[in-house]
């Protein structure tokens, strides 16, 4: 059966800043998970990110945002910004770093910032019409490690120590029902009767209903059988900053279990164990070690100590022998 339609990229080399892309055709989102250097993407591409996903704001994390800044500058369009405060402190202040005193003739360009702080989440605005004052909407109190969700795919994050608080995430592309085309071609059921026939199966709490078809009814499961089918989602995690500490550990593994991509740094070797430690980060065997526990698909490392050059090879081969499927 198909497969889900979702491109996801590391954006730099991986000796270079972190951050990855994930395209989602099915919502017209294109996403960043973190901000660092982003002049290798494409200024098309920049123009239409809709959403970025902050870790934290460490300068390789995050000073991508006046690149992105500048591309959204001269059209209508709302981004917006996930992540743990002081995020929002961050995002004004950046913003506040020019003048905006001609912007009654720039279009609309809104950022939206939502962050965790402590057990709430606080939403602002950022608009260009009031030359991007920090503007208080909302607060919420958390209650899943759920930040973001729509129909389509949901964002989950984990609050992790990189001797202050980071968040770890993952993307999970739903499960959907689709239809066996060729097969409902046969049955008597015009344009909308379509949409209607599909919305039933979509829902699961119709399994003890029926629906008609000419001028009988059939049983859901039936009809789901012979004319559906389920493409399963995808998961992909990102996670990045973070000391090894059994704390750590277990949320990253409950976050990112099963993920069909984790997105993970590998800073250093195992022989620079103790400097990781010291700077909160991780090496090739303790990243492969959670890859391994949490049953991870494919692992891809990121985030290489600039102490190995651009000698890529030497990180991914260590990583290599504690997890075999490492790119
Ligand atoms: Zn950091
Ligand atoms: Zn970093």
């Amino acid at each position: 059966m198909s497969q889900p339609r979702v491109k996801h990229f590391l954006i730099n080399e991986k000796y270079e800043d972190p951050g990855i892309f994930i395209e989602v055709p099915q919502t017209g989102d294109y996403i960043l998970f973190d901000i660092g250097n982003i002049y290798k993407l494409d200024r098309e591409l920049i123009k239409k990110i809709t959403k970025v996903f902050i870790t934290h704001t460490h300068m390789d994390h995050f000073i991508g945002f006046d690149t992105l800044l500048r591309y959204k500058l001269g059209r209508p369009h709302t981004v917006e910004i996930f992540g743990i405060d002081p995020l929002a402190h961050n995002v004004y202040s950046k913003l506040q770093g020019y003048t905006w005193n001609l912007v009654e003739f720039e279009p609309q360009l809104i950022f939206k910032v939502k962050q965790l702080k402590g057990s709430m989440f606080e939403s602002f605005e950022f608009d260009i019409k009031k030359k991007f004052s920090k503007d208080f909407i909302a607060e919420e109190k958390v209650d899943s490690n759920i930040i973001y969700e729509d129909k389509v795919y949901r964002v989950r994050f984990a609050p992790l120590d990189h001797k202050i608080q980071i968040l770890g995430y993952s993307f999970e592309l739903k499960d959907r029902v689709l239809l066996k085309k060729d097969k409902v071609e046969s049955l008597p059921l015009k344009g909308k009767e379509i949409g209607e026939f599909k919305s039933f199966l979509e829902n699961q709490e119709n399994r003890d209903k029926t629906f008609k078809i000419g001028d009988k009814e059939y049983p859901y499961d039936f009809l789901f059988e012979e004319f559906a089918y389920i493409q399963k989602g995808l998961k992909i995690s990102y996670i990045t900053d973070v000391i090894y500490s059994p704390e750590n550990k277990e949320k990253i593994i409950n976050l990112v279990k099963d993920s069909d991509y984790l997105y993970c740094e590998t800073v250093f070797l195992d022989r620079d164990k103790e400097q990781a430690e010291k700077v909160y980060h991780l090496t090739t065997k303790q990243t492969a070690e959670i890859a391994n526990l949490a049953n991870v698909k494919n692992l891809i490392v990121f985030h290489f100590s600039r102490r190995y050059g651009k000698n890529k090879d030497i990180v991914i081969n260590e990583t290599k022998k504690f997890f075999p499927n490492v790119s």
